[in-house]
């Protein structure tokens, strides 16, 4: 485990806009019991930063990620957004999926739109906010266009442009890239971090691909299973962040690079096998 105070690049060190103290959640099964999805997780996100979340299928990372949502309540423990309960979901939270629920009757423009109109906000600056969401999002010659008319990248940055024109205080990420093909990914992956460091928004974002969290996180948070669980927490420090200018993905063949997904790699493996080796399933 290891503090990261001072890793920071945008932001530095300051109070936590997101926090989870003591936090285990348990669904009933279908037999009558009970599962343990995530005990005793403690995390803290700084106003600004990029965490990403990994671990093995069923360590509790979308679970996780639907507690800060609001989406669902913690059995034990709290959840706090800027020192307040979340009792619920928000406008303050914006959760994009792996299938990025777009609105195939809505075109692309209106689709950005779509938080914005729930929003107390003028129509100038809805006007406002999805002209200048679009273009951030590369998607201002596609407004017009149907999602049926996308690639599922296209789709993927239309469901992000979405999540943001509400201008959230976190956005949350749940395996977006995770039907994409790799060169998709890794165009989104650069997409991705650039929008991070324009607008300056907490992104907090669950992967299964180790390399995409090394490359994308100033954070990666390893979760281990059956309960999950904080099994690391990784800083990741590669030359490029460190003197401001933006990472490009060279920086996945750095030394430095491969050793720290190696890290984390193993790291998901030992407590998956752990957990494989126990025979209580996986
Ligand atoms: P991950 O996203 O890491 O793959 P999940 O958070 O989806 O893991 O699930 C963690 C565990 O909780 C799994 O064992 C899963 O089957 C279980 N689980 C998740 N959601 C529910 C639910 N709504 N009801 C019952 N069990 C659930
Ligand atoms: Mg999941």
């Amino acid at each position: 485990m290891t503090v990261t105070e001072g890793s920071v690049a945008t932001s530095g060190p300051g109070p936590s806009l997101v926090r989870l103290d003591g936090v285990g959640k348990d669904f009933r099964t279908i037999a009558g019991g009970s599962l343990r999805a995530l005990d005793g997780v403690d995390l803290a996100v700084r106003r600004g930063e990029f965490v990403c979340l990994v671990g093995a299928s069923g360590s509790g990372k979308s679970t996780l990620l639907s507690l800060i949502a609001g989406l669902s309540a913690p059995s034990r423990g709290t959840v706090l957004l800027d020192g307040a309960p979340v009792t619920g979901p928000g406008p303050d939270r914006g959760l994009v999926l792996q299938s990025g629920a777009v609105y195939p009757w809505r075109t692309v423009e209106r689709n950005v739109a779509f938080g914005l109109e729930l929003l107390p906000v003028s129509r100038a600056e809805r006007a406002r906010r999805v002209a200048w969401y679009l273009a951030e999002t590369g998607l201002t010659g596609l407004r017009h266009a149907l999602p049926k008319q996308l690639s599922g990248g296209q789709r993927q940055r239309v469901a992000i442009a979405r999540a943001l024109a509400c201008e959230p205080r976190v956005l949350l990420l749940d395996e977006p890239f995770g039907a994409l093909d790799v060169q998709t990914k890794e165009d989104m992956q650069l997409f991705v971090r650039r929008v991070w460091a324009d607008t300056g928004t907490t992104v907090v974002m669950v992967t299964h691909d180790v390399e995409e969290a090394v490359f994308l996180g100033q954070r990666v948070v390893v979760l281990a299973s059956d309960p999950g669980r904080l099994a690391a927490d990784l800083p990741v420090q590669l030359p490029p962040d460190r003197d401001g200018t933006p990472r490009d993905l060279a920086v996945k063949r750095l030394p430095e690079f491969l050793t720290l997904r190696a890290e984390v790699e193993d790291q998901v493996r030992a407590y998956h096998q752990r957990h494989a080796a126990t025979g209580s399933g996986g």
